[in-house]
């Protein structure tokens, strides 16, 4: 069953390995495990439902807690906290269009708020109910997660936006196809999330984002219908569908979502490279992306983020063989390891792979086969379950991600990490690491986790988090990078969004959304601020 506090399955551990603890105590000081209260404790103080009775709305507090938040670090702190001010006041599981024209009406008759929800994996607090007079219906869209067409001949595939990850390729791969969208949150986050979030998957070099894999769909507002059909290109005005990705729920509810598939790649293969410093990498990743050739993956970490990587590894033994050969082969402390992905005709792969290689080793970079690579694909999916265990030691893990231009890149790393290491306050050290998780030839995007230790008060651990994400926030803002990425805006970096987009450019987004939604019912507070 999925946690209801934390990330997965609840049948899933992560053992971390035996050295760990001392490596964290030696990172930032020995952790106490806090006392978690339990679904018992929560329950008894969900609050009676607002919402009067409807056939396809559940007011059950089980429902209303598993939906009261998503897995950003505050809503972590929430949730094991038990200090949740905010509950939905029901949820409803439609199973068609049919149910979610019925849900919109029932929530203009009774005034009440709606909340879209996909797989509830936001990490910037996308889905938490907002508090207020009006009551919330949290909308979850799991039961529409049905292929509902596939076009072999055109290469798109038509599902319910509530589909999740797994659902999605296995219903594809029965066929011979794939989206190759695979967000780290693939097992829980669905198909809709994705494309008003503007979600970018781990192999987006070779599949593309979300915007290119979205090719059309069906939007049920408040206003009325939108319908988006699949032309393979169009100069016909704006495209429309430009307003759907991104819109994180303030338009409306996305029933149904058309993608671009790809037939299964004939081979797919990964490989570690390892280069004597960050910048020598740089050079490396950006001159491979810059020659257009045709990769999956690009994944460049700093030395900190690869010592970390292979500090928690487990496997002693080897990477100790492998550091005796990097540094014969002058690769030492300042180490980088780069992750390569190579997906397609075998003839391609090979023929990429020697000219990536070839390229790397012009920068000194070192190839360690593809056993890292190999490792790190088969356990993509199950680094978050990290977060649970060491939570349970006392440490807290966030993540934050923007992208910039390449003339950029180095600088705006540096400083949001300072950003981070200047905001721990009280003798408070932060673990902080970074890589690049995707490239393009202009520029990358840069991925930053940061490490710390709980505080004895729930309160104080989330006055560290905000001291932490406002800083990093602050340095990327005044640093040229996007507030996003690929994590989207919600709440959390709302109050970023003018910086970038401008006055006219916010004011015309909350235009558009006052057109679909006049009542202001759909998802308010995130995005933009409602004042
Ligand atoms: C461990 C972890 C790893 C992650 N890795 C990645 C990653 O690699 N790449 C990445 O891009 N993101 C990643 N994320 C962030 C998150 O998974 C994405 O933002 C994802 O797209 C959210 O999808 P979801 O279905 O869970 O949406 P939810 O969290 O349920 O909702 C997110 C927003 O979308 C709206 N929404 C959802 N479905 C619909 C719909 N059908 N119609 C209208 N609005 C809707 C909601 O109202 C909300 O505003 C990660 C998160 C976690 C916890």
């Amino acid at each position: 069953m999925r946690r209801w506090n934390g990330w997965g399955d609840d049948t899933i551990p992560y053992h971390l390995p035996a050295n760990a603890p001392a490596l964290l105590d030696e990172w930032v000081g020995r952790g106490a495990p806090p006392r978690d209260v339990t679904p018992d404790e929560v329950l008894a103080a969900v609050p009676p439902s607002r919402l009067p009775a409807h056939p396809l709305v559940s007011a059950e507090p089980g429902d209303r807690l598993r939906h009261a938040r998503g897995q950003s670090l505050p809503d972590w702190v929430a949730l094991r906290s038990g200090r949740i001010p905010v509950f939905p006041d029901g949820v409803a599981y439609p199973q068609g269009e049919a149910d979610v024209a019925e849900l919109l009406a029932y929530a203009a008759a009774v005034d009440a708020r709606l909340i879209p929800y996909g797989g509830g994996t936001s990490v910037v607090g996308h889905i938490n109910p907002p508090p207020g007079e009006r009551s919330v219906l949290t909308v979850n869209l799991r039961r529409m997660n049905q292929l509902r067409r596939l076009d072999s001949v055109s290469q798109l595939a038509t599902f319910g936006a509530g589909v999740a990850g797994p659902e999605l390729e296995a219903q594809l791969r029965a066929r011979g196809f794939t989206l190759g969208h695979f967000p780290q949150s693939f097992e829980y986050s669905t198909l809709g999330g994705w494309v008003v979030t503007r979600s970018s998957g781990q192999q987006s070099l070779g599949y593309g984002r979300i915007e290119g894999l979205f090719a059309g769909g069906t939007l049920l507002s408040p206003a009325g219908a939108l319908r988006l059909p699949p032309f393979p290109a169009s100069a016909a005005g704006p495209d429309l569908r430009q307003l759907l990705l991104g819109s994180e729920g303030r338009l409306g509810i996305l029933t149904e979502a058309i993608v671009r598939i790809s037939p299964l790649p004939e081979h797919e293969e990964f490989h570690a490279v390892f280069f004597p410093s960050f910048a020598a990498g740089l050079t490396a990743v950006r001159q491979i992306v810059q020659n257009r050739w045709p990769l999956s993956l690009l994944r460049f970490s700093t030395p900190t983020e690869t010592q970390t990587t292979l500090a928690l590894a487990g496997h002693e033994r080897v990477i100790g063989l492998l550091e005796t050969m990097l540094s014969v082969r002058g690769v030492g402390g300042e180490k980088c390891m780069l992750l390569c992905g190579f997906t397609g005709r075998a003839a391609t792969i090979r023929e990429t792979r020697r000219q990536v290689l070839d390229l790397c080793h012009e920068q000194g970079g070192v190839s360690a086969g593809r056993r890292f690579g190999e490792q790190w694909i088969a356990g993509r999916f199950r680094t978050p379950y990290l977060r649970n265990s060491l939570w349970e030691l006392g440490y807290a893990v966030d993540t934050l991600e923007t992208a910039t231009t390449w003339d950029n890149v180095p600088r705006l790393l540096e400083q949001i990490e300072a950003a981070l290491r200047g905001a721990a306050g009280d003798g408070e050290r932060v673990h902080v690491f970074t890589h690049l998780s995707h490239v393009y030839p202009q520029g990358a995007s840069i991925y930053t986790t940061y490490l710390f230790r709980l505080a004895a008060d729930p309160d104080a651990t989330l006055a560290r988090w905000q001291a932490f994400k406002g800083a990093a926030s602050a340095a990327i803002v005044a640093g040229g990078g996007t507030i996003s990425h690929q994590h989207g805006v919600g709440r959390d970096h709302a109050p970023y969004l003018a910086a970038e987009k401008g006055a006219l450019g916010l004011a015309a987004l909350a235009d558009a959304a006052r057109r679909f939604d006049p009542e202001g019912r759909m998802n308010p507070g995130v995005l933009f601020s409602d004042e």
